[in-house]
């Protein structure tokens, strides 16, 4: 028998409408003036507004977003040059309780490329963030808790050496004390930065700000990296005789975390070159080092929190939070930072700090 393809009746519309209504994410499209016209299921579950309540509405007041109008107007302003967005947003259902969604957003196109509308897809991912926060809750607390321990540790190795210098003992003992004392610093401060993730992730990241000089925090930030090598030099050129406003010890922590990134990812090399330079609004901050580098498709994933660059991650060791707080900190001072590498040839971090904050 001579086999036939059935012809099955494709109402496109129709199958159209049902994948919307089956869909798990909420999508919504709304005209060119954001009103609404279409809601579907999971738009309804999501938000606990019903289609005849929303249909005609603008969306901007069916569903306001907790970050405010300045990204509304970046997207509308990404929407108009590009045709798309993606982001993460905070958005309200019916009853006012938050949810958190991961949004893309296009605007749709006729036959002959004129916008007609604007499509949503809007998946709901208040779970995992929530999942997020009680991780970095507890980051906060287990490294509270570890810290305690530690700091007696500490003071009990300040004693000892004190003992030690004043007691005879034999030399082995003040060399590991040495040692001891050495590796309970580099426990506080892996402790100090993890507590740190969590005061920026609950927005604890407090400000100290005074009027110093930036030419002796960079060579204080120097003095206290070089002993920790004895094959890099740090060369420092500096042409700034301005004080600046901000957390002096705050900015300390980022560019003794700099240097000890150029120290760490160079191990071949043994040169790290600082400068410091300023017109009359900013100053800048530049380490240079000459080590593996960074590929050119990793760079702007760099300062997020928990990243490392896949390919070296087993060679050397880190927890990929260290450019994060740096970041957090420069932003929090109005600057940036950016990072510069052919990716084989070292790399260049650039922090850029405004004068008066
Ligand atoms: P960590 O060094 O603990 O991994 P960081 O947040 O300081 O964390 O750095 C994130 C990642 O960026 C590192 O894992 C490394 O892959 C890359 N990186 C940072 N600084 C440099 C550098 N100077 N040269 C090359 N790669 C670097």
């Amino acid at each position: 028998m001579k086999k036939t393809l059935h012809h099955i009746p494709t109402n496109n519309e129709k199958i159209a409408k049902n994948i919307l209504e089956s869909i798990s994410d909420a999508v919504i499209t709304t005209d060119l003036e954001f009103l609404v016209v279409t809601w579907n299921k999971a738009a309804e579950n999501t938000y606990s507004w019903r289609a005849e309540e929303v249909i005609g509405q603008p969306i901007t007041q069916i569903l306001p977003q907790d970050s405010g109008k300045e990204e509304l107007v970046e997207m509308v302003k990404q929407l108009r040059t590009q045709g798309f967005w993606k982001g993460d947003v905070i958005q309200q259902k019916q009853d006012g309780t938050k949810v958190y969604i991961t949004s893309s957003v296009s605007v749709v196109k006729d036959d002959v490329g004129n916008p007609i509308s604007i499509v949503a897809v809007n998946r709901d991912i208040t779970e995992r963030i929530q999942l997020e926060h009680r991780k970095d809750e507890f980051l906060g607390i287990a490294s509270h808790e570890l810290r305690t321990p530690l700091t007696s540790i500490k003071g009990y190795t300040q004693i000892l050496k004190r003992l030690v210098e004043t007691e005879p003992a034999s030399p082995k003992i003040s060399e590991l004390l040495k040692r001891t004392d050495i590796y309970t610093d580099k426990l506080n401060g892996l402790i100090n930065d993890l507590l740190d993730v969590s005061k920026i992730q609950a927005g604890k990241l407090v400000l100290n700000n005074s009027k110093f000089d930036i030419d002796s925090l960079v060579q204080e930030s120097i003095e206290s990296v070089q002993p920790t090598t004895s094959k890099h030099e740090i060369v420092y050129k500096n042409t700034v005789k301005r004080k600046i406003v901000g957390d002096r010890d705050r900015l300390e922590q980022v560019i003794t975390n700099l240097l000890s990134n150029a120290i760490k990812y160079s191990p071949k090399s043994d040169k790290i070159e600082v400068t410091t330079t300023n017109d009359t609004k900013f100053i800048k901050i530049t380490v240079r080092d000459f080590g593996i580098g960074i590929p050119k498709n990793k760079q702007s994933l760099l300062f997020h929190r928990y990243y490392r660059v896949e390919a070296t991650e087993k060679t050397f060791s880190g927890m990929g939070i260290g450019l994060y707080i740096c970041s957090e900190i420069v932003n929090r001072h109005k600057g940036t930072i950016a990072v510069a590498s052919d990716g084989h040839h070292g790399t260049t971090f650039e922090v850029t700090l405004p004068i008066q904050l």
